[in-house]
């Protein structure tokens, strides 16, 4: 079964997920922004084992401590998909200008393309690519337990901001109706920022996809 901690991390409060399956206790960490101890802490916590690094997008946020995390844990970082490179490029340079702390710059051990799968322990996740907030933005669906991790996609209430290099809102828009909905009305999404809500709920009330 699939089990997960949500863990805001950084002056951004990015909600890095650490993601399992309760029946090998294998796990991941989505999105590891920050606060490396921390974020280590919390899987000695859940007794679980660190398989990888899973990433959405290359923002400093979301992927200031991945390095970090992948050299300490002995495990590999898989995504984003290969848009994101030049952000990733940047990382040194996005820390320095949020004020966060020196981030390292990496090359994924796998670059993940729309309709990848992803195994964790006895649970398939499917990659979808959904450009728009950054070009290489990519979510983790998991159809059985009806969960998405969408990073900066979709929040509860609004969407991801496009007016960074490689935004763009139509694509964003285009993502959220032709990948997300998709999924179904009863999927659970975890947001990159603030709580979690429903493909659904977003549909009946959100103000930028309302009615999409
Ligand atoms: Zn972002
Ligand atoms: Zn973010």
């Amino acid at each position: 079964m699939l089990r997960y901690r949500i863990l805001p991390v950084t002056a951004f409060a990015q909600n890095t997920c650490l993601v399992w399956d309760d029946a090998t206790q294998e796990a991941v960490f989505t999105d590891p922004g920050g606060e490396v101890d921390r974020l280590l802490q919390a899987v000695v916590e859940a007794g679980v084992t660190l398989r990888a690094v899973w990433l959405t997008h290359a923002h400093i946020d979301h992927a200031g401590a991945a390095a970090e995390v992948a050299q300490r844990a002995g495990v590999p970082i898989i995504g984003p998909h290969p848009g994101d490179q030049f952000w990733i490029d940047a990382l040194p340079q996005q820390a320095q200008r949020f004020g966060f702390p020196p981030a390292k710059t990496f090359t994924p051990d796998r670059w993940l393309a729309d309709g990848d799968t992803l195994q964790l322990g006895s649970l398939p996740f499917t990659v979808r690519h959904c450009p728009g907030h950054t070009p290489g933005h990519v979510v983790f669906h998991q159809p059985e337990a009806r969960r998405c991790w969408v990073g900066d996609v979709l929040f509860a209430g609004s969407i991801g901001r496009t007016d960074f290099p490689g935004g763009n809102h139509q694509q964003l828009l285009d993502s959220i109706t032709g990948k997300l909905w998709p999924m179904g009305d009863d999927t659970v999404f975890i947001p990159g920022h603030g709580p979690e809500s429903t493909f659904g709920e977003q549909r009946r009330s959100n103000p930028y996809v309302r009615g999409t």
